[in-house]
């Protein structure tokens, strides 16, 4: 009794920490907009801005509650090994029925919420590009790639526990991480689903980044121009590729939006993470991370009484999945705080590289015009800022590159 007392504390105060980031989230709307940054939006987009973040995050914070409600409900009545029952008292179905039960509920809550969030507030404020029918292609995706990968690592667990019994944490870890490996080269390839590429056209703007990268010692294979513009109107660039031969990827509507020297002080900020290796320290942080993962896994594999207070007659290697997931709510978010404090440190940085390369005054150019397609906040509380970010707010970006500014300028 005394676990499943401490599991549903944890449950309860994973599922209540999204909701208190959404009340930070929403303190931050009564915040003063800082001078640097209050030519973004006039004041009819402003308005639009808060009402288009209030709205947001209205239902986001419902979506909190229906998930913390749900979720207690469904550990408090024991309702995973009630539904396993159901299923014949064959091993994969054991595994399976659990998984099932998580999916289907989970899955239904999310598109509810996202077809709120999508075709209701993003068409409202003209972000949706997607039409019902590519919504409820992506939906029926989303809900069967994220059963499989429940299931694909349930039985995972399952076939390591009964290999490697409780040494299995020392295995867990590594899988795990070379799994967060396979997804980062695989990302490149996995992206191209549903996108289509073509090779930026001969010109200034080619021939600027590719300078700019071939002047640090970069090879570049290519230089692309995604078409996320069907999809939606935010702007994004990245670097793509292992080693010293990278790949360009401009999302088209980065291109069209902006000058020619604000898309190369993008790229030169880009190249200032490529230069510190952001992506490999972060990686590194991330083993870190995957090995909590692991002791997070461990445990709920190892202790039996956790699924003995929840109706299961012996361990149960779907529901030690979701006790994982459970632990995890509560661990995320401390590792998360390390890793966006590093992230933040690693963004100043990198618009450092870009005031170095001369772009100074197009970074800032290039922020306020991102800032204002991904409808960034602009004054955000500190805490939220401590918790979740891990770019700095705008201002402060801005006031960092300003100064960097007066000090070449001496
Ligand atoms: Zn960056």
């Amino acid at each position: 009794m005394e676990f499943k007392i401490l599991v549903i504390i944890l449950v309860l105060l994973g599922g209540l920490y999204p909701i208190l980031l959404n009340i930070f989230k929403r303190k931050s709307s009564e915040n003063t907009i800082p001078d640097s940054v209050n030519d973004i939006y006039d004041d009819e987009t402003y308005a639009k801005w808060r009402s288009y973040n209030a709205e947001h995050s209205r239902l986001d914070l419902i979506n909190g509650i229906v998930v913390l409600i749900v979720t207690l409900i469904m550990f408090a009545f024991n309702l995973f090994s009630a539904f396993a029952s159901l299923f014949p008292d064959v091993f994969a179905w054991k595994i399976i029925s659990v998984i099932l039960l998580d999916t289907i509920v989970s899955q239904l809550i999310s598109i509810a919420f996202s077809y709120y969030s999508t075709m209701v507030i993003e068409e409202k404020y003209g972000f949706n590009k997607s039409t019902l029918k590519t919504f409820v292609i992506d939906q029926i995706r989303g809900t069967l790639v994220s059963l499989a990968l429940s299931l694909a690592i349930s039985f995972l667990m399952a076939g390591l526990h009964s290999w490697l019994g409780n040494y299995i944490i020392i295995l867990l870890a590594l899988v795990m991480f070379a799994f967060s490996l396979l997804i980062s080269f695989l990302y490149p390839i996995l992206s191209r689903i549903g996108n289509k590429f073509t090779s930026l056209e001969e010109g200034e703007l080619r021939d600027r980044l590719m300078k700019l990268l071939t002047d640090h010692g970069y090879n570049v294979r290519d230089i692309k121009v995604m078409d996320a513009s069907r999809r939606t109107t935010k702007l994004n660039a990245y670097f793509s590729g292992f080693g010293s031969t990278k790949t360009i990827v401009l999302y088209d509507n980065l291109v069209n939006a902006m000058t020619t020297d604000e898309i190369c002080s993008v790229f030169a900020h880009e190249l200032g993470h490529g230069l510190h290796k952001d992506v490999l320290k972060m990686q590194i942080m991330n083993i870190g991370n995957m090995l909590l993962i692991g002791v997070a896994a461990w445990i709920s594999l190892c202790e039996i009484g956790l699924h003995e207070a929840f109706g299961f007659t012996e361990l149960n290697y779907g529901f030690a999945y979701l006790l994982t997931g459970v632990f995890l709510s509560l661990i995320q978010p401390l590792t998360g705080m390390l890793i966006n404090a590093y992230s933040r440190r690693a963004e100043y940085r990198a618009d450092r590289q870009a005031v170095t390369e001369g772009y100074g005054e197009a970074m800032i150019g290039a922020l306020k015009k991102l800032a204002k397609e991904n409808f960034a906040e602009l004054a955000p509380t500190r805490i939220s800022v401590l918790l979740e970010y891990s770019h700095p707010p705008l201002a402060d970006r801005i006031d960092a590159i300003k100064a960097q500014l007066r000090k070449e300028n001496k």
